[in-house]
């Protein structure tokens, strides 16, 4: 293959299936907040790959401190031995961590791996088996954890059997409650908890319960923050039963929400937080974290594997990190974020939409705009199948025709902007004003 087209054509014959793509387009370069593709268009990106190069692609302080650790150490095995870029990322991490009692580090190769070492970690740690999973929840694809994840069926058909001991129980999203869109924030906490009461009480004892694992902002299932109240009563559940509390921060982590970590807003400690994407800028890096006595009850040798902790990946988190601190990058989040809102709550009031966009929501630079679905997704395989085509695939289909990358999320009509945490006012205007076009041509 040589022309674009061409090459389009080599990966639709020779690309598993199995990975869905946005665009058959083909990327050749990417830079700060656009990527170029091989036929020479250049798009604004405000999916930074799944929320990963939220620096911006190629940062060149990641990329340079990544190249000059290529000819340092590239394997610095973590079985062998300690590395330096291991212990240097843990030394600039600490600070930054939630809670000081989350001191103890592992790190591994992407979310998924993450979530279940996180999983791992508390079944040993308490002697139970039992994992209490959120509906909506995304934890990755590999076995463990698309067993814990409830955003979509897509993942596990075909795949069974799974991991067992996982029941799940309602995020306060009004979706998850079979409540409307307006329903209050305390009342969706009150059901959502009381369905974990019901929960504990009638499926999974609390001394058969080793954790129970939570997106601070659920992700993939709808870009719902998760109200203060209901952190606090999963962290009261586990303290009363001695379960272990997981925050998945895997896409809301590394400034994602305008703090460093979204727990923050909430106060709530967890006993494991997993982090991945963010972390590293697009190096294939997660980790997970603790306080030092839950790791300490881990026999050696159980936990690790070939590539995990990666010098290259760990010396361009240490990096990310600086840059994170140098650059102010919290700053321009919530700065962005607040001319975000603005053109969505501004857009949800224009009477052309304000019967289609019923919900603006999310934190600092992870917002969503959710749209009415003509009917609740059905259970039935051929209506299940249209249903993403709906609004939200329209509309994010329409800006990729115009030079924007912009993803949906999960089975609700809803749209997720997720662009660099550095992206500057000017491409934040130019994505928005792309989406006004979109959407005046695909609401009619
Ligand atoms: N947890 C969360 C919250 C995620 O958003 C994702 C990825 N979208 C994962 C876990 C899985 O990460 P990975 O794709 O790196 O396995």
């Amino acid at each position: 293959p040589s022309t674009a087209s061409e090459l389009t054509d080599f990966g639709v014959r020779h690309v598993g299936k199995g990975v869905s793509r946005l665009t058959n387009g083909v990327m050749a370069s990417a830079k700060g907040s656009y990527v170029t593709f091989e036929d020479g268009r250049k798009m604004l990106d405000f999916t930074t790959g799944i929320g990963v190069t939220g620096l911006g692609h190629c940062h060149p302080k990641v990329s340079q401190a990544a190249a000059d650790q290529c000819l340092t150490l590239v394997h610095g095995q973590c079985s062998v031995a300690f590395s330096t870029p291991y212990l240097r990322l843990i030394e600039r991490l600490m600070p930054v961590m939630p809670d000081p009692s989350l001191d103890t580090f592992m790190f591994l190769n992407s979310g998924s791996e993450a979530t279940e070492a996180a999983l791992k970690l508390a079944r040993h740690a308490t002697g139970r088996q039992n994992v209490i999973v959120m509906q909506g929840g995304y934890h990755g694809r590999t076995y463990g954890a698309v067993a814990m994840s409830k955003s979509k069926t897509i993942y596990s058909e075909g795949f069974l059997p799974l991991m067992p001991g996982v029941f799940s129980t309602a995020f306060p999203y009004w979706h998850q409650l079979g409540l409307p869109p307006n329903a209050s924030e305390e009342v969706l906490v009150q059901q959502s908890l009381i369905q974990l009461e019901h929960l504990l009480q009638q499926q999974t004892a609390p001394t058969d319960t080793a954790a129970i694992i939570v997106e601070p902002v659920l992700g993939e299932g709808g870009y719902v923050p998760a109200p203060k109240a209901f952190l606090e009563g999963l962290r009261a559940v586990c303290d009363k039963h001695g379960i272990i509390l997981i925050f998945d921060e895997v896409q809301s982590g590394f400034g994602r929400t305008g703090k460093y970590f979204s727990c923050e807003y909430s106060g709530v400690r967890p006993d494991v937080m997993v982090m991945a994407k963010g972390l590293a800028n697009g190096f294939p890096l997660s980790g997970i974290v603790s306080r030092k006595e839950l790791m300490d009850k881990q026999k050696p040798g159980t936990m690790g594997g070939t590539y995990c902790g990666n010098p290259v990946a760990l010396a361009a988190a240490r990096a990310c990190a600086d840059v994170m601190a140098e650059e102010k990058i919290l700053e321009n989040v919530n700065a962005r974020s607040k001319e975000l809102f603005t053109f969505l709550d501004k857009l949800r009031q224009d009477p052309k939409y304000s019967s289609v966009i019923v919900d603006v929501r999310g934190r600092g630079l992870m917002v969503a705009a959710e749209f009415a679905a003509p009917t609740y997704p059905a259970h039935d395989p051929a209506a299940n199948a249209s249903a993403p085509k709906g609004i939200a695939a329209r509309l994010t289909a329409r800006c990729v025709d115009k030079g924007l990358l912009l993803l949906a999320t999960s089975i609700f009509q809803t749209v997720r902007f997720i662009p660099p945490l550095n992206i500057s006012q000017e491409d934040l205007a130019k994505g928005m004003k792309i989406f006004e076009e979109a959407l005046a041509e695909v609401v009619h």
